[in-house]
This record gives structure tokens, C-alpha cells and sequence, in this order.
């Protein structure tokens, strides 16, 4: 099992130029790829033959065949990464099931992420040492600092570096035995996914919007706003030092809100995981389309992309059971006690934001067939945790 680590790195001035310079030499070789399998490409159509077409080895082996001198003062596994990065990218590009197919394109200096990734780097006594290119002398490489200790043991795969507005971080991904297999239970739970909490079983929920991650939210839209304003005012030039100062801010909460968010999705499910065997969600595409544009529309519905994200991936360590709900499942409908559904047909209509059209309660279920009244969110809970895969049957749609 893969697991992965994210930690700051504190390299010295010469291990900072060495970094600086990989980010650098990772774009070359990206543009550099790009370019002869587009050529590959092109020979293979003109010449009418399939055996030209370009891939991921072919343009690999044309590379360490043509490197130039100053190639062989950087690390060979950059090189071999990137292009098979650029592999993955296209066979992305061409599989309509992956979400982000975007066609690879050259990177320019301007919109350039800098990153490069090995997979011979090593952690020796609490550092990371990158691989040395054989030309370094061995007096000119020195192993970097970590500002936080590894929390996995087993064999560091691979490794990532990438520089963000707030200093350079490092993805340590390891090969894992310690597979913690926890308790066999038989508990269901179910998520109710809401705009600022999220409720499960028995009343029990968990702020999602804490007052930090509000302030944020204000601040991006206020930097986002004076950027514009100021392309605005000056559309020809306006990439000043006070523009992009404002963008370094801008840049630097959004990563406090990420962080904040992932913080958040970490405690709750590993909780939830902890407690209970088998997980029921709603499909959170569908609660993300209906949310308010005022609270941080797009970085509130990030947060549901990754909740899901993150369970799909630690229920899988841990053995447990995650269910989807179906969409047109009328969690808020149904009456969890006696399973009635209303409808704009039945007495007192559906239920809305608002309550019913005779009880206008917010937080409130009246079941108008078993006379019970219940808590709107306790009920939606429970009607997710009555969910099975013989339910939607059931209910005829
Ligand atoms: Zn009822």
C-alpha cells in the first residue's frame, strides 16, 4: 500500500540551486518531450505507418541519446519521470473517463508550476538526499532538512518537490506494510452533507465552516476583486509589484484554506472510519450544484470533491464499505420512521428549504402518515443509513 507525506524541506543555498535548477530542467525536458512526440507523430501520418508513433519509451530513449553535456550534471530519474509524466498525460487526454483531459502543453515560463519528481531519493538519518548525478563530486551534495519527521516506515518510492507561495515542500510516497486493520464492527453510518456541517448518526455533527475559513473566504474574494479591478484600470500593463504582491496573497490563502479544509477531512474521517464498518454518502455533486454563491461557492464545493476523495482512499486501507447514495434518492423526503415520501402530490407537499406548505419549520420533518415529527437532519441521516443497493427499486424510480 502507497502512502504518502507532505513536508516542508529546508535545503541549504547550494541544495537550493540544485532544486531550482531541477525545477527548471523538468520543464525543458517536459517542452522537449512534447516536442518530438508531436514530430513523431506528424512523420508517423505523413509516412502512413503506425510503427512511427510516438511513445512514452521511444521519446525517452531519443532523449538520453541526444543529451547534451550539461544534461549529465542533472539527475537522469528527473528526466525519465517527466516523460513518463507526459505518457500519463496523453493516455489521459485520449480516455474519456478521466476528468481532467486536457491536451499536454508546452510550459512556459510565465505559468510554470515549479516540481520535478525522482523516485531514487533516499532518507538517511531523518533527511532526504536526493540522487546524485554520478559528475557531482560527492562534497557537493549534502541531504536536506525536514521540518516535521516521517510518520511512515517502508521504502520511499517516490518523491516530489514542488515550491509553493510559503516555501518548497516535498511528497514522500511510500511503500507501506503497516496496514492497521481496524476492528471488525458491523455499524453503518451515514453522512448528511450540508453547506456549513456535516450531520451523522444520532444527531452528531461537525462544523465545516469553522469562523477561520470564513475569514478566508472574505479575503480571497477581496483580493480576487482588487486584481481585477486593477487589470482592469490598466489592461496593458498590469503586472505591477503591487499586483503581484496582492496575487502572493491571494496565492497564500488559498493554500491556508486547502490545508485548513484537508485538516478538517482528516479528523472527521478518520473518525467516522474508526466507528463505524460501512459508510453511506450522498452523491455530492448534486448537493454542491444547489449551494449559495456567498460562502465560497467553488472552494465549499473543492471541499465535497475531497471528502470523497479522501474516504475512497481510507476506507480502502482499512477495509471498510463505502456507499454512494444514488442521486434521486429523496433522503429529505422520506419519512425515516414509517417510509412515506412526500411528493408535491401529498399532503402538505414536498419538503423544500423552507419546511412543508403547512409547517414552514426549517428544521423540522412532520410525517403527515405516521404523525411523527422529527429532526430534518436526523432524519435525512437515517433514511442514508436505511440505504441499500435494492432501495431505489423499491421506491419505483
Ligand atoms: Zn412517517
Amino acid at each position: 500500500m502507497i502512502k504518502t507525506q507532505k513536508i516542508k524541506i529546508q535545503p541549504n543555498s547550494h541544495m537550493t540551486k540544485v532544486i531550482n535548477d531541477l525545477f527548471n530542467y523538468r520543464r525543458y525536458i517536459w517542452n522537449q518531450s512534447l516536442n518530438l512526440w508531436n514530430e513523431m507523430y506528424d512523420s508517423s501520418l505523413i509516412l502512413n505507418d503506425k510503427k512511427l508513433r510516438p511513445s512514452g519509451a521511444k521519446v525517452r530513449n531519443e532523449l538520453v541519446f541526444n543529451k547534451a553535456d550539461w544534461q549529465f550534471q542533472r539527475s537522469a530519474r528527473v528526466l525519465q519521470q517527466t516523460v513518463s509524466q507526459l505518457d500519463k498525460a496523453w493516455k489521459n487526454y485520449f480516455n474519456p473517463k478521466m476528468s481532467n483531459h486536457m491536451k499536454p502543453k508546452f510550459k512556459s515560463k510565465k505559468n510554470y508550476k515549479p516540481t520535478f519528481t525522482t523516485d531514487r531519493a533516499r532518507l538517511v538519518k531523518g533527511k532526504l538526499v536526493l540522487d546524485k548525478p554520478k559528475e557531482i563530486d560527492k562534497s557537493e551534495w549534502y541531504p536536506i532538512k525536514l521540518i516535521e519527521p516521517v510518520r511512515f516506515t517502508g521504502t520511499l518510492k517516490i518523491c516530489t518537490i514542488t515550491e509553493l507561495p510559503d516555501g518548497v515542500y516535498a511528497s514522500l510516497s511510500f511503500e507501506t506494510e503497516d496496514n492497521k486493520n481496524l476492528p471488525k464492527l458491523d455499524r453503518v453510518v451515514g453522512v448528511d452533507v450540508n453547506v456549513k456541517h456535516f450531520n451523522y448518526n444520532d444527531g452528531k455533527s461537525i462544523n465545516i465552516y469553522p469562523k477561520k475559513l470564513e475569514r478566508y473566504y472574505k479575503r480571497i474574494t477581496y483580493y480576487q476583486r482588487l486584481l481585477a479591478k486593477k487589470r482592469l484600470a490598466n489592461p496593458n500593463n498590469f503586472k505591477t509589484i503591487r499586483y503581484n504582491k496582492v496575487k502572493t496573497k491571494l496565492r497564500l490563502n488559498y493554500l491556508k484554506v486547502s490545508r485548513l479544509q484537508n485538516d478538517i477531512l482528516q479528523k472527521f474521517t478518520t473518525k467516522i472510519i474508526a466507528e463505524y464498518s460501512e459508510i453511506h454518502i450522498e452523491d455530492l455533486d448534486v448537493r454542491a450544484m444547489t449551494m449559495s454563491k456567498k460562502m465560497g461557492k467553488n472552494l465549499q464545493r473543492s471541499l465535497f470533491g475531497k471528502l470523497r476523495e479522501i474516504l475512497t482512499y481510507k476506507c480502502a486501507w482499512y477495509n471498510r464499505n463505502l456507499v454512494v447514495v444514488d442521486r434521486l434518492y429523496p433522503s429529505t423526503q422520506l419519512c425515516s420512521n414509517c417510509g412515506f415520501r412526500k411528493t408535491n402530490e401529498t399532503y402538505g407537499g414536498k419538503q423544500t428549504l423552507s419546511g412543508d406548505s403547512i409547517h414552514h419549520n426549517h428544521q423540522k420533518y412532520y410525517c403527515y402518515n405516521c404523525g411523527v415529527i422529527l429532526d430534518r437532519d436526523e432524519n435525512a441521516v437515517n433514511n442514508l443509513i436505511k440505504y441499500n443497493d435494492k432501495t431505489m427499486s423499491l421506491l419505483g424510480k
